[in-house]
């Protein structure tokens, strides 16, 4: 069907033309084939057909000057030209042929049935064909290298299409060791049913994006040898109610055919949000999600389907998703440490042409928080650059031009700055490394400049010597703090002045101190309390 693009005229006038169909067929090939189908005779041999009696009925059209008339066994019509002939009635009767009986059937029954199917066949084939197109408008469409299966619009990955294995992730050890036993039991159920063991059927993947949670699951099939079926919460809620939950329907219709076999649902929190909010209730969702329950439900542990979702939030997701026979299994996929970006760092160097001088390690180095996506597209920029530049090879002058433009955005270099903003940038941003500079848990200032970037009109860079940590002392909040506000004080000092540059500083100075108050109790004078709600 690929060959046909799709229409771009309203379904309305595909419904006009099925109706002008339908009326050509009844008033003129109706009347037509009727004509076909009967046999036109001369006069002799209808009256010849009358004495040996093989008329069964006989109708006099005196308007069109014809006669018309049925064999004795009604299957044929014939016609003949009305000839004057006075002794006409009298033989007719002599040979006991009716004449009064109704009008004879101009057509075969095969043609009147026809004219009474082929109408239905025609609205019955577009309405399937409208209700298709406008499945696929709101399933938006299917990628045209995927299978597209159906009204589910899950894309079937075939093993040897992608064939991600676990050593294409890297990082994430903890993960993977995790998610081996699903591999295991997906190579060989029985061993797990025999000894009465049962998977998880669903298991959670949760942690902040770009950190390989997709990448995981399909490294589960793949290793497995399973097919992969795929498709993203936001796709499941559709306009109309109960579009989403005959999706779900159908993906599981279709998995527990392919099974064993991983289904993945990414972002699930699309669909299995806390349903607490009664105010702005969003029926779709909920229906979709509660078929979602129903199909989990619906199969046993040992059928060989598991189902995989992530999430960057667990919390936000309802709890009927989280109870036992459901995604009771929860595996944390996060950001990688030093290690884990190095490892990366290699798999995305791979095919890329590096300098003697570039240094993974001190690439991972300088690159804490980045997800694996984050490195990956570093790398790539990096190489992109290195093409710009007319380098044989990247070198680490690309490698960090490339850092800085994934985490803060592209340099503006044509963006003209005035000598009064550049003069406040300048001055702001020195605020901010001197502060950072003095305070003795904030970072060493790594990088400063007053060329915007990205949001920024300047930025001042801090590097971490080491990871980043999971705790966060006070001291190191309070600093924090102080730095942020650097820059305003700066301006304050030598400008005389202060400006709306500050705005992001403020902003998260403040949240700082909001959360060292209420969530982390860090507050004198009201304790250690949480005000989080
Ligand atoms: P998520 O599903 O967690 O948002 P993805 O699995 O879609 O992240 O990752 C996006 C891309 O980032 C992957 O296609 C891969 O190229 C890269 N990537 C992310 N994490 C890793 C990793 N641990 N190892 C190698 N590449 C990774």
């Amino acid at each position: 069907m690929n060959e046909v693009k799709s229409p771009k005229k309203p379904l309305l006038y595909y419904y006009f033309v099925a109706m002008l169909l339908v009326m050509l067929f009844n008033f003129i090939a109706m009347p037509w084939l009727a004509e076909h189908q009967i046999k036109e005779v001369d006069y002799n041999t209808f009256v010849t057909m009358t004495e040996q009696g093989e008329v069964g009925r006989v109708e006099i059209q005196e308007q069109s000057n014809r006669i018309l008339f049925t064999s004795s066994d009604e299957k044929t019509v014939y016609k003949t030209a009305m000839v004057p002939d006075d002794g006409l009635v009298q033989r007719l009767l002599d040979a006991g042929v009716s004449t009064t009986g109704e009008e004879i059937e101009q057509t075969s029954t095969l043609v009147s049935i026809l004219a009474w199917v082929l109408p239905i066949i025609i609205f019955v084939a577009l309405g399937q064909y409208m209700s298709r197109k406008m499945m696929e408008k709101m399933g938006g469409g299917g990628n045209s290298m995927m299978f597209n299966m159906g009204k589910s619009n899950a894309k079937v990955y075939v093993k040897s299409a992608e064939g991600i294995k676990f050593d294409d992730v890297a990082g994430e050890d903890e993960a993977k060791e995790n998610l081996t036993e699903v591999v295991n039991y997906l190579h060989d159920p029985s061993k797990y049913q025999e000894i009465g063991a049962s998977m998880p059927k669903g298991i959670l993947l949760v942690g902040p994006p770009g950190t390989g949670k997709t990448m995981l699951a399909k490294a589960v099939a793949g290793e497995a040898n399973v097919p992969f079926f795929s498709m993203s919460g936001s796709e499941f809620v559709e306009m109309f109610v109960g579009m989403g939950a005959s999706k779900v329907r159908d993906l599981f219709k279709q998995a527990k055919e392919k099974a064993p076999c991983i289904v993945f649902i990414d972002e699930i929190d699309a669909i299995g949000k806390k349903r607490d909010n009664q105010l702005s209730s969003n029926d779709e969702r909920e229906q979709t999600l509660n078929q979602l329950l129903v199909e989990m439900d619906g199969f046993g542990s040992n059928e060989g389907v598991i189902v995989m979702a992530a999430t960057n939030r667990a919390d936000i997701l309802d709890n009927a998703l989280l109870r036992p026979g459901r995604f009771d299994r929860q595996v944390y996929v996060g950001l990688p440490d030093i290690r884990g970006r190095e490892a990366i760092l290699k798999i995305h160097a791979k095919d890329k042409q590096l300098a003697e001088d570039v240094d993974l390690n001190s690439i991972a180095k300088g690159t804490p928080g980045f997800a694996g996506a984050d490195l990956e597209n570093l790398m790539n920029e990096a190489a992109l650059l290195a093409v710009r530049r007319r380098h044989r090879f990247i070198n680490m002058e690309d490698v960090d031009e490339a850092i800085l433009k994934v985490q803060m955005g592209p340099e503006k270099k044509s963006r003209k700055m005035s000598e009064k903003a550049r003069r406040l940038t300048a001055y702001h941003e020195s605020g901010h490394a001197v502060a950072a500079h003095y305070l003795p848990h904030v970072d060493p200032v790594h990088y400063i400049t007053i060329i915007p970037r990205g949001m920024a009109g300047g930025f001042t860079l801090m590097r971490p010597q080491e990871d980043l940590e999971n705790f966060k002392s006070q001291s190191e909040m309070f600093e924090n703090i102080v730095m942020a506000l650097g820059g305003r004080m700066a301006e304050k000092l030598f400008l005389d002045d202060i400006s709306t540059g500050a705005s992001g500083d403020i902003h998260q100075a403040t949240s700082i101190a909001r959360d060292m108050v209420t969530r982390y109790g860090m507050s004198d004078r009201l304790g250690p309390i949480s005000f989080d709600s």
